[in-house]
Parts: structure tokens; C-alpha cells; sequence
């Protein structure tokens, strides 16, 4: 009888020292953090997809914005040029020599139209997009040297504009001046009140994707400035990386390799096979694109679409140095 008592003593001991090693275990291991929450998508939902470029918006987010617009909520894309400074996809189309102004201006209206035609692939009508027409390879200019009535306003070296067309401003006046840049957003947030922006990362790596995130964060503070309580969820989603997403061939789309998801993570948002079809239909209507880089197009079908929130930022315009070019 002593002796199994003894032995019940030991290995009570025995199981002790095992729970408390498992706690130390326990307690050197990281801590797992939940996965971010994605964005909230409902009736109430109204979602502005900031374009540099025709076509980004539905590489970024033509999954998200399909998932809004069935739970009935509102989709709205703003346009920030017409990508007609792509000399190459240019040349493409004209085949005749150098092209010339009008041919860049003509290859920015074909955009134009393309991306009417993949937002009605979406589901939305004509008037979720809005053009802003400023010069395609400019924006990151736009953020220092070109930025305030000081000087002449930017001149694009393919379209040979200066401002965008009459029928194509929101505020009067606008030329291809950063400030202008500004408000015109500005003016978009402000009379939408969109309860998610998404536009791209600081990171991305082409110098018109990059100003855009400068241009929405500086338009946000104009904007909470006249209406305190305004706020939004901001959503960065990335076009440009490195190699990245086209040597990857898996069917899911990964965070770019080397890039952090900063303040908030990675944020993945799954979409479904009939998602995806309707997201390869839309980028079908980009013809001119489809025709100068399909490939590249391609990479962005995938089973989920990526997306990451910044750390909170105040920017105010201008800068002492353009971070994006
Ligand atoms: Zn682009």
C-alpha cells in the first residue's frame, strides 16, 4: 500500500513537471496573431477603386468589386490617367512610324472605352467610372515639381496636354498641376463618401502607382479636415513588384515575395470560380492590352486577390522629394 502510494506521488510530481514544461513551451512559442478582418461588404458598402492606369482596377480588385456589388452595395473607379504615355502599346496598335500626339490621345480614348466595356463585364453601369485624364508617366512629377501655380503646369511629352479635356474636370481650372490632382480627388471622396478606398501601395514600383497612393492619402486629409467624422478602410493592392505575380503559376495569388504586409498584414480575399471568370472577362475587354501583354494580365486570375491596410499616415503635399521617382 506505501509503495503505490509512493509510486502515485511520483508520477503526480512526474505529470506536474510535465504541464509546467509544456507552459514554458507555450510561452516561448510566438504568438499567433488572427488574420486581419477583411473589408466589410455589404449594402452599405461603397467602394472607390483608385486607378492609375485603365485596366489596374480590375487586376487589383475585380473579385472585391464583384463581391460588393452583389451584396448591393456601390462601386465607383476613378481613373487617374488614361494610360496613353505606353509608347510600346502605342506602336502596337498605329504600326505607321512614330507615333504622334493624336495617336496617344486616340490609344488614351480606346482605353477609355475598354475600361466602360470591362466595369459593364463587372456588372456596373457606365457611371461607376469617372476619368480624371492627367498624364500618364507624369503623376510622380506632379507631387514636387509640378505641383502648386508657381509654375508652368506639366506637359505631357506623348499627348502634348496640359490639362485634361473641358468635359473632364470636376473642379474648374484644372491643369496638370499636383494641387489640381488633389482636389479633383478630394472632390470625388468628398461627394461619395466611399465607406472603402482602395489604391495602391507606396511600394508598387511604377512611379505613377506610387504617386497615387500620395495623391488619395493627401485628398483623404483634405477631406477630414472639412468632415471630421469621415473616416474610411483603406486598402492598398499592388500591380507592380519585381517579377511578381507572373513567375509564380500557382492558382493562388501570394503576397509578393519580400514585401512585408506591413501594419496590418496580408489580407486575402478568396474569390469563387465564377468570380474569376467574370474577372477574365473584364480584362478581355482590354483589348490594346491583351494584345501588348496578356501575359501580364493573366498573373492577376487567381483564386483570391491581395490586399493590405497602411499603418495610419499623414501626408500633406507637397513634398520636399518626390518618394516615387
Ligand atoms: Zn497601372
Amino acid at each position: 500500500m506505501l509503495r503505490s502510494r509512493f509510486r502515485r506521488l511520483v508520477l503526480t510530481i512526474l505529470a506536474v513537471l510535465l504541464l509546467a514544461g509544456e507552459d514554458s513551451a507555450a510561452a516561448r512559442r510566438p504568438q499567433a496573431h488572427p488574420p486581419p478582418p477583411p473589408p466589410v461588404v455589404s449594402s452599405d458598402t461603397r467602394l472607390l477603386v483608385v486607378a492609375p492606369h485603365p485596366d489596374d482596377e480590375v487586376l487589383g480588385a475585380g473579385g472585391l468589386m464583384q463581391q460588393v456589388r452583389a451584396a448591393g452595395g456601390k462601386v465607383r473607379v476613378v481613373y487617374l490617367t488614361n494610360g496613353d504615355g505606353f509608347r510600346d502599346g502605342v506602336q502596337l496598335e498605329e504600326r505607321d512610324g512614330t507615333p504622334k500626339p493624336k495617336d496617344f490621345r486616340g490609344y488614351g480614348r480606346r482605353r477609355q472605352s475598354e475600361a466602360r466595356a470591362a466595369l459593364t463585364a463587372l456588372g456596373l453601369g457606365e457611371n461607376a467610372a469617372t476619368f480624371l485624364s492627367f498624364p500618364d508617366q507624369g503623376l510622380c512629377r506632379l507631387i514636387r515639381t509640378y505641383w502648386s501655380e508657381h509654375r508652368q503646369p506639366y506637359k505631357s511629352p506623348y499627348t502634348r496636354r496640359d490639362r485634361p479635356p473641358p468635359n473632364e474636370t470636376l473642379v474648374a481650372d484644372t491643369e496638370y498641376r499636383g494641387e489640381d490632382l488633389t482636389q479633383e480627388l478630394a472632390r470625388v471622396i468628398g461627394e461619395y463618401q466611399p465607406t472603402i478606398i482602395v489604391v495602391p501601395r507606396k511600394e508598387d514600383q511604377h512611379p505613377d502607382h506610387c504617386a497615387a497612393w500620395y495623391f488619395v492619402a493627401d485628398a483623404l486629409g483634405d477631406v477630414q479636415r472639412v468632415m471630421p467624422d469621415y473616416s474610411t478602410d483603406v486598402l492598398n493592392y499592388i500591380v507592380h513588384f519585381k517579377d511578381w505575380p507572373f513567375e509564380d503559376e500557382r492558382s493562388a495569388l501570394s503576397p509578393p515575395p519580400g514585401l512585408s504586409g506591413g501594419a496590418s498584414g496580408w489580407i486575402r480575399v478568396p474569390l469563387t470560380p465564377a468570380e474569376m471568370k467574370t474577372k477574365r472577362a473584364a480584362l478581355a475587354r482590354y483589348k490594346t492590352q491583351q494584345h501588348a501583354m496578356k501575359w501580364f494580365l493573366d498573373g492577376f486570375v487567381r483564386t483570391n486577390e491581395v490586399f493590405s491596410r497602411p499603418a495610419p499616415a499623414r501626408v500633406v503635399l507637397p513634398l520636399k522629394r518626390s518618394p516615387c521617382c
